[in-house]
């Protein structure tokens, strides 16, 4: 016997239309590139929302294509996050900070027609708009920036926002229709498509607001760091407006000042990025007296938020690292760790031995850690194994690639293997060790790069620190330290003491020699903002 429900369709106007009839004058802040404060209201959004589902009808675009975006997070990126998928096409977030060939890469393979660019970025794409091959117009959003004047086949966003129409023409979907593209940054390989519908959108959305997960509510005031050109902006721009969410767009400044800034003069209550973002963030609190009281949390998820930052921030200024943990093929969410009452109660020492675990699997993703035969191993919290997830808003396989690499992404039965290493203890907290590619293999035994970071990083001298591997004849690989001392810390630096630090944790086959282990001024990072280990992988061996 079936149920007797309606079928109703989860697509993402319906989100739209709760930001416009329950949350109209709830505001939405945007810092642009000239550093001036954009203010207006839900309501104004959605009408400008509505104009520019007819201004992308006007421009020719047909459902399903793809329409690329090239901006910092804004007012109008989120327009786009709407419009584009309420007339049915797909939303191509493109990330700024990608290498020109995979740029180029992108565009070509995701066979994008219009790309909406912000003003200030238009320098980026001049040099690539002759070998995008399938792009008919760039859109520039007036940033308050210069428009880069090599930048052929221009039309300006609020020109043609002006001419349109307010006529809401709102296509039936359906809730697995197409909604947006987005690519992995290619931390660990060429970078390969994630396609969400609609459905899964919507999902996700409901997903990240859970009171157990990152409760996002009317009351609070959003701070998205994370960019809208990677990963779905962890679905905050759409749980917003879900929720009636004030969000807060930094733009183009996401150092300490101008954060502190939006922090204290905005009263953000949640903020979001990456621990890349929130290590100098601390480090200017510690100089600067700015009033961050009104955080609630900081959300950290893109790597493994250090024990050392999670402690600190709440030290020194009463502030919550709210860990989570997911994926660009994940929507992104995967877990969020909150603590339970039994663990809550618990002294400090053990409340953050926790929180620097990944957490507890979100409602709908489901979790199990494999041997490499695929066997389930048990939630025990010490097997470690490769980490499988399933649930509506992962995908079930890459846009159009056949490549080997994307289809072994898949197990028989429907499960994605995540390609990274972890264990679940039997409360169900997730501890991610390691990524498989990332683990290093010293006289035959495994050792994980991120435990060694977050070790390191809790030294009171250093402020960044990243760990690989590098080929060496005896023991297989030899463990490499790149480091980066804390500002007034590096003339008294010292390899030897760091040494005897180390081994208050790891065994003697672990610890690098001081030759392997590099003082530096900037760890190169990914276009996300992760440490890059093949770079450096890379320049060890042009070295050896
Ligand atoms: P890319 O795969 O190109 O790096 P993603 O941003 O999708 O792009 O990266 C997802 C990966 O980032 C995860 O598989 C995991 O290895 C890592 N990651 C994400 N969040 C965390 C976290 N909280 N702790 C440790 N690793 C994380």
């Amino acid at each position: 016997m079936q149920g007797l429900m309606m079928d109703y369709s989860l697509t993402i106007e319906k989100i739209l239309f709760r930001a416009r009839d329950n949350f109209p004058y709830q505001e939405i802040i945007s810092r642009m590139a000239d550093e001036s404060i954009h203010r207006y209201k839900f309501i104004n959004f959605y009408e400008r929302t509505v104009k520019l589902m007819n201004v992308l009808r006007t421009l020719g675009v047909k459902k399903n294509e793809r329409v690329g975006t090239f901006a910092w997070n804004s007012y109008r990126h989120l327009e786009l996050y709407f419009a584009i998928p309420c007339i049915g096409s797909v939303l191509h977030t493109l990330n700024i900070r990608l290498f020109p060939e995979q740029l180029k890469f992108i565009v070509n393979h995701a066979e994008d027609q219009f790309i909406f660019v912000d003003a200030s970025l238009t320098k980026l794409l001049t040099p690539l708009q002759d070998e995008f091959k399938t792009v008919k117009k760039f859109i520039v959003m007036e940033d308050g920036a210069p428009v880069d004047p090599g930048l052929k086949n221009t039309v300006m966003y609020e020109e043609l926002l002006s001419k349109a129409e307010f006529k809401e023409d709102f296509p039936l979907l359906d809730e697995n229709q197409a909604a947006a593209l987005c690519y992995t940054s290619g931390t660990t390989g060429d970078p390969k498509g994630a396609l969400y519908s609609h459905r899964s959108t919507y999902l996700h959305s409901l997903g990240i607001c859970l009171a157990d997960t990152l409760a996002l509510s009317v009351n609070d005031i959003i701070l998205p760091v994370v960019p809208m050109f990677h990963v779905n902006c962890w679905g905050i721009p759409y749980a917003c407006c879900l929720t009636g969410s004030k969000p807060v767009f930094p733009g183009a400044h996401l150092i300490g000042k101008p954060l502190a800034e939006l922090i204290q003069n905005e009263k953000v209550t949640l903020a979001a990025g990456v621990p890349s973002i929130w290590n100098p963030l601390y480090q200017f609190l510690k100089k600067n007296h700015y009033d961050v009281s009104s955080l609630r949390g900081l959300v950290v998820g893109g790597s493994a938020a250090p024990r050392a930052m999670i402690e600190n921030f709440d030290k020194d200024f009463g502030v919550k690292i709210i860990h989570a943990w997911g994926m660009t093929e994940m929507s992104p969410l995967g877990t969020v760790c909150n603590l339970i009452p039994e663990i809550k109660s618990q002294d400090n020492s053990v409340k953050y031995k926790y929180m620097a675990k990944q957490g507890l699997g979100v409602p709908m993703v489901e979790m199990k850690i494999v041997d490499d035969e695929g066997k389930t191993l048990p939630k025990d919290g010490v097997s470690n194994g490769e980490l499988l997830v399933r649930g509506p808003w992962i995908i079930k396989e890459y846009y159009k690639t056949d490549s080997e690499d994307a289809k072994s992404a898949f197990t028989l039965d429907g499960w994605f293997k995540t390609g990274d290493i972890a264990s679940i203890d039997k409360m169900g907290y997730l501890e991610i060790t390691d990524r498989k590619k990332d683990l290093i293999k010293t006289r035959g035994e495994w050792l994980s790069s991120v435990e060694m970071e977050n070790f390191l990083m809790s030294h009171e001298s250093i402020m960044e620190a990243t760990v690989v591997g590098r080929q060496d004849d005896v023991r297989g690989e030899a463990v490499v330290v790149f480091l980066v001392p804390k500002e007034g810390h590096t003339e008294n630096f010292n390899k030897h003491t760091l040494i005897h630090f180390l081994s208050e944790k790891f065994v003697k086959w672990q610890i690098p020699k001081e030759s392997d282990i590099h003082v530096v001024t900037a760890i190169p990072k990914t276009s996300v903002g992760k440490f890059d280990k093949k770079v450096l992988r890379a320049q060890l061996k042009g070295d050896s």
